[in-house]
């Protein structure tokens, strides 16, 4: 655990309460270090904007301590196909997000963003380091060597106080004032269209089907979805004729959603707004010891239901970096590779969120048409349609072919016990693993990747303690047997943010998996002796 001392008030400060500022602050907090997050508005925005995420971001929610499946308020799997229709409702396009996905969570959920953000408040409210301070604005006015200056301004009565921490984080979203201090430019890729919003909250009567539905109609392309436990979204695109007034009045919206059976008889509208969606990124995520998270970092628009999901990426990418370097065991030099793997990573899927956009938002009837018949062409000649991206991470920490790509998560068995867990919950989100047989590690480079934060596990033989730095564990579903199977390797190195450092096919190639690890996280060697000591009493699993 670190103290801030110095005149230092707080380990980081993150300047904006949305979800992506809630869930870096979470991270760092649970990892023992003092956070103080400042937002401009007394409470959380009380309306939906994000409803879907993925199998990774479960991965994420289950590391932050709050996993999916213990929010049924909030968060419901969707276990379904996700149709796109033309106007006349033929099929085009079917993308499949049943099952689960090598991340060990089901393909694809949908939430309440209100909800989803209540479960990290009472999260946060529960960890003795997190000071929260609403109704401030702050601004970053200066930083040195030692820490970042923030002038903290009381919306109420405007008084200003000022506040110093070691980072900070600008999770102040699209329109960030710590994106604009730095004088960070936008790599715009520019406006992507208008979008009415509409959140419905259905009566008994009105039946619902789960299913998720791309209207791909040129009169008006429009998009069906759940939207958490209780709730379903329609999107609307505006029409280059209509006034955005014209589409928030509710006689309209009763108008829009008529076809689709909803009507003032079995369901509430939420709230209906216009949302202009722009697409673009930060040419600089980080200016010396101020970084930026989430829409002040990247926006992209939401048919790929993504722009949350890249937040929380960003979050776990940076904590267990920042953790380190905090604890005194990596060099600051490590947090250059935040920004150089982020922004590659989420470039490819701006890039697909505005492919689908292009495809969905075709509003002239000749070119639907075109459309449709290569769609309907191709969905006959049985290919399967352009799945998610699932992109590698820019230049940073990670080696080889297979470094800087998703790592699985399986279902394992310790010994001593008859219930089986995911992986992350038996050992941590970061982890060598080894199939047998395979040769020992050295105890030196067992201890410092466990004090690193990363467990030395293996698989192939009954669960078992193998020593105090190694745990053999059973491989329930066969996953990890499949994965080594299909990438032809030994040794999988995951770092602590599920992303895969690298891979060994031998003995000899484990040693150097471990020590490179160890020499591009913390910039010493293992074999010349590693600051042991000093990680062990900080280790973070
Ligand atoms: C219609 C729509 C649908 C979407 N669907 C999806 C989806 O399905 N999946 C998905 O992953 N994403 C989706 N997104 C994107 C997602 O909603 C955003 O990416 C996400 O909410 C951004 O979170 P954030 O924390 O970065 O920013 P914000 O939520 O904007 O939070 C920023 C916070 O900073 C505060 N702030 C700003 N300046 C200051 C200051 N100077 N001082 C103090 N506080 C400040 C603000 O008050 C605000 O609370 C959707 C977005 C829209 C609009």
């Amino acid at each position: 655990m670190s103290s801030p001392s110095n005149g230092i008030d707080s380990d980081v400060v993150i300047i904006g309460m949305g979800p992506v500022g809630k869930m870096a602050a979470l991270l760092l907090a649970r990892a023992g270090h003092s956070v103080t997050i400042l937002e401009r508005k007394d409470a959380t925005y009380p309306l939906p904007r994000a409803v879907a995420h993925d199998a990774e971001i479960a991965r994420v929610l289950q590391h932050a301590g709050m996993p999916v499946d213990s929010m049924p308020d909030a968060v419901e799997p969707y276990d379904d196909m996700y149709v796109w229709v033309n106007a006349d409702d033929d099929v085009l396009h079917q993308v499949d997000w049943t099952g689960i996905d090598p991340s060990g969570w089901n393909n694809t959920y949908f939430y309440n963003q209100p909800a989803l953000e209540r479960h990290l408040d009472e999260k946060l409210q529960n960890l003795p380091r997190v000071v929260i301070r609403r109704g401030v604005d702050a601004r970053v006015t200066g930083q040195g060597s030692g820490g970042v200056e923030i002038e903290v301004q009381d919306v109420a009565d405007q008084t200003v106080t000022r506040f110093r921490a070691r980072y900070a984080l600008g999770a102040d979203g699209a329109s960030s004032s710590t994106r604009t201090a730095a004088e960070v430019p936008w790599h715009d890729l520019g406006y992507f269209f208008d979008w009415l919003v509409v959140d419905v909250i259905p009566g008994p009567s009105l039946e619902i089907t789960h299913l998720a539905k791309q209207v791909c109609d040129p009169k008006r392309p429009t998009t069906v979805v759940p939207a958490g436990p209780g709730r379903r979204r329609w999107e609307f695109m505006r029409l280059n004729d209509e006034s955005v007034e014209s589409l928030v009045d509710p006689e309209r919206i009763w108008q829009l959603l008529k076809p689709f059976g909803v009507t003032t008889a079995n369901s509430a509208i939420e709230r209906g707004v216009v949302y202009t969606f722009n697409s673009g990124w930060a040419e600089n995520w980080r200016v010396n010891r101020v970084f930026l998270l989430g829409d002040a970092a990247h926006q992209m628009p939401p048919f790929a239901g993504q722009g949350l999901a890249a937040g929380f990426r960003d979050c776990v990418n940076l904590a267990w970096k920042l953790d380190l370097v905090l604890r005194g065991i990596a060099e600051d030099d490590l947090l250059d590779s935040y920004a150089s793997e982020r922004v590659t990573h989420v470039s490819d899927f701006i890039d697909f969120s505005r492919s689908l956009g292009q495809i969905i938002c075709i509003t002239d009837p000749a070119a639907a048409a075109k459309r449709d018949r290569a769609m309907i062409a191709e969905r006959e000649s049985g290919r399967t349609p352009q799945a998610p991206p699932a992109p590698r991470l820019g230049a940073g920490v990670h080696s080889g072919d297979r470094g800087g790509y998703l790592s699985r998560q399986g279902v394992v068995l310790l010994e001593g016990s008859d219930s089986p867990q995911k992986f992350d919950d038996a050992f941590g989100s970061g982890a060598l693993i080894v199939a047998e047989p395979v040769e020992e590690l050295p105890v030196s480079s067992r201890e410092t990747l466990k004090a690193l934060g990363i467990a030395v596990t293996s698989f192939g033989g009954p669960a078992s303690v193998i020593n105090q730095e190694w745990a053999r564990f059973e491989d329930v579903n066969g996953t990890y047997a499949e994965w080594f199977r299909e990438w032809d390797i030994t040794a999988v190195l995951v770092r602590p943010d599920f992303y895969v450092f690298g891979t060994a096919s031998s003995g000899e190639e484990l040693l150097t998996l471990a020590s490179d690890y160890v020499r591009a996280v913390t910039g010493k060697s293992t074999r010349a002796g590693l600051p042991v000591d000093r990680a062990q009493s900080h280790a973070l699993h």
